[in-house]
């Protein structure tokens, strides 16, 4: 096995950068060469492995399909200034993959096993790294499954773990624009002690009716509220939230919510640019002092938000009147873009080079 992982890798290393459309790719799935996957069985767990299937060995009675025992990661590889190839902060994605994991009573992965995976995955598809300057990246996502076969409600004994991943276009085909999101009392993504801090697939299906509602009002997304007061703001579809409030950069806090490692990332550019940042209960009414506000996430970096609407008293909270994007915003979306790309330095050490 090992040989032939070998003598894969070193045919991925060698090829020609893959004939596509790099700047007409959207942000979706597009099948490359490889997958990587591992499996735990009798409590530990076993060889990283090689795959060019699509498709997963899996019993009908496995948890995963049952009792919702699934979670995932997402992260992206890009192709720099210089040539390189970076991976942004996959430790931090590594660390709450085990988090999610343990939060739905799955085994957790070893860290080094995730960025091991990540680094081999992304090696032996090389050739689907988009080219720097197109604007695109190579998103990495990560899967965990309960595979174990049972009827009865209980954790699997046995897990498998697949990364895969596809090049994805920019989330912005027509720029970097601020968009309308609504807000409603009567959806909650995730209870108050529940797993809304863990990414799981679970709390993504609680969340698509109330999304698509958003979509079809003409939203880009729901602004849940917090589910246990609704006073406060939370989680923005699926990414987190901020708002500059007085020059400060104000996101929300709450047990309810993902720990996005972009907006951990956006904290401490902000702190770097002599920003105070509060992470606090923010109450919907502090929506009227926001002069910015975003939701962020791996996909998009940072989605500025021009408008608020409350889908329920019909108040509407003009945060960009003219519609044009602010200018902490823009310099934070700015410079931790630049480091992704390595055209700004990683001061922080949040990349690794992938060669
Ligand atoms: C993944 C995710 C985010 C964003 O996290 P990043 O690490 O910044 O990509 C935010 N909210 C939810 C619900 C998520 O699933």
């Amino acid at each position: 096995m090992e040989n032939r992982i070998d003598d894969i890798l070193a045919a991925a290393a060698a090829a020609e950068t893959a004939d596509m459309d790099w700047g007409s790719l959207v942000f979706g799935y597009y099948p490359t060469d490889y997958n990587v996957r591992c499996e735990y069985k009798d409590g530990k767990w076993g060889d990283i492995e090689v795959s060019d299937s699509v498709t997963l060995p899996l019993h009908m009675a496995a948890t995963c399909l049952h009792y919702g025992q699934e979670a995932f990661e997402g992260l992206k590889a890009f192709r720099g200034k210089d040539g390189k190839i970076r991976v942004f902060r996959m430790e931090k994605n590594a660390e709450r993959f085990r988090s999610s994991a343990e939060g739905i009573k799955m085994a957790p992965l070893p860290v080094e096993k995730f960025c091991e995976m990540v680094r081999l995955v992304v090696r032996l598809n090389k050739r689907f790294v988009p080219p720097y300057g197109s604007g695109a990246s190579l998103y990495i996502r990560p899967l965990e499954i309960g595979t174990t076969a049972a009827v009865g409600v209980k954790p699997a004994s046995e897990y498998m773990v697949v990364m895969f991943v596809s090049p994805v276009g920019p989330y912005f085909k027509t720029g970097f624009k601020p968009s309308k999101i609504c807000i409603s009392r009567n959806y909650d993504r995730v209870a108050p002690k529940g797993t809304g801090r863990f990414k799981i697939g679970g709390n993504y299906a609680a969340s698509l009716a109330s999304g698509e509602l958003a979509h079809e009002k003409g939203y880009s997304a729901m602004l849940y509220i917090d589910p246990k007061d609704k006073l406060y703001l939370d989680e923005c579809g699926p990414a987190n939230f901020f708002g500059i409030i007085d020059g400060k950069y104000v996101t929300p806090k709450s047990d309810s919510i993902l720990p996005s490692i972009t907006n951990l990332s956006l904290r401490q550019l902000a702190r770097d640019l002599g920003l105070e940042v509060e992470e606090r209960h923010i109450l919907v009414e502090e929506l009227k002092k926001m002069s910015e506000a975003g939701a962020c996430g791996t996909a998009a970096v940072i989605s500025p938000v021009s408008e608020v609407d409350d889908l329920d008293t019909g108040e509407q909270f003009v945060i960009s009147a003219d519609g044009t994007v602010g200018p902490i915003s823009q310099k934070l979306y700015d410079t931790l873009r630049g480091i992704q790309y390595g055209e700004v330095a990683d001061e922080h050490g949040w990349c690794e080079v992938i060669d």
